[in-house]
């Protein structure tokens, strides 16, 4: 149903109480609609008249409404939250992520990438998937400093934002989560699984306008990370005066060229 909007204006003026039902009413329809912010706004204005109204003839009825009202924030809050988050790992998602990376000075982002995840899923079935899918998220969010986050970029692919963050300390949050998820002892989820995951790093340089903007961050992130996948999987990738540099060094790896 439409929500007729003329109502309250048409109904009102000389009838506060049909006023205070008609925007109750609204209310009710945009919520149904999950029009949540014009059925607060139309539930507050209803607060206000039986506010108005209430030392002579309903005393009771502006504690209804202050519930209604909450209740209403709350579940607005709620939708907010639900339309920012991955249902199956609660962290943030790409909708989050795209409006963040708009909003943030100097962010660093670093893509991960679980490796060989499809065979994870073909051996061990996909509700192991999605427990390994949860469970590497809580151990990249470990790994974070506090005015970082992780947002999953979509399927088994994550990105650690983390503003402020020069190139060295981008690098080794992301030598960090790498090592976490390698290091976690995964045969006590189902015996014979191991995980790791492959990252490239894009670190706010404060040097190049062409580099510095987050959408051409998560372009260099992705080669980095195909670099990462081409060397051997469960590495870090990072440029160093236009090489590609790999983590952890243990292993020996040729530098490259700009890929
Ligand atoms: P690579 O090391 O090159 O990244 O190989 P990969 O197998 O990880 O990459 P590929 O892109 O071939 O496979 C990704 C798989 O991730 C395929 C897809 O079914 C699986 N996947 C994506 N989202 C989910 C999910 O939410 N749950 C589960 N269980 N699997 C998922
Ligand atoms: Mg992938
Ligand atoms: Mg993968």
């Amino acid at each position: 149903m439409a929500v007729n909007r003329a109502a309250p204006a048409a109904t009102g003026a000389h009838d506060p109480a049909g006023l205070l039902a008609a925007h109750e009413a609204i209310a009710r329809e945009l919520a149904a609609q999950g029009d949540w912010r014009r059925a607060y706004e139309h539930l507050g204005s209803a607060l206000e008249l039986a506010r108005a109204g209430a030392s002579c003839s309903h005393p009771q009825i502006p504690e209804q409404y202050q519930l209604e009202v909450e209740r209403l924030r709350r579940e607005r809050a709620q939708a907010r939250h639900e339309s920012l988050t991955d249902a199956l790992t609660a962290t943030y998602n790409r909708r989050y992520l795209d409006r963040r990376l708009g909003e943030l000075r100097a962010p660093s982002v670093a893509l991960v990438d679980i490796d060989l995840f499809k065979h994870i899923n073909d051996r061990f079935g996909h509700q192991v998937g999605d427990q390994v899918l949860q469970r590497v998220v809580a151990l990249l969010q470990q790994t974070l400093p506090p005015d970082a986050f992780c947002a999953r970029y979509g399927g088994e692919e994550f990105v650690l934002v983390a503003p402020g963050a020069g190139p060295a300390a981008a690098v080794a949050l992301a030598e960090r989560a790498r090592a976490r998820v390698a290091g976690f002892p995964w045969t006590h989820v189902r015996p014979g699984l191991s995980v790791t995951v492959s990252v490239g790093v894009a670190p706010f340089s404060g040097t190049s306008e062409r580099l510095d903007d987050p959408q051409k961050q998560l372009a260099e992130a992705d080669a980095l990370l195909y670099a990462a996948k081409r060397a051997g999987r469960n590495l870090v990738a990072h440029r160093e005066r236009g090489l590609v540099r790999f983590l952890p060094t243990l292993r020996t790896h040729a530098t490259r060229p700009c890929p």
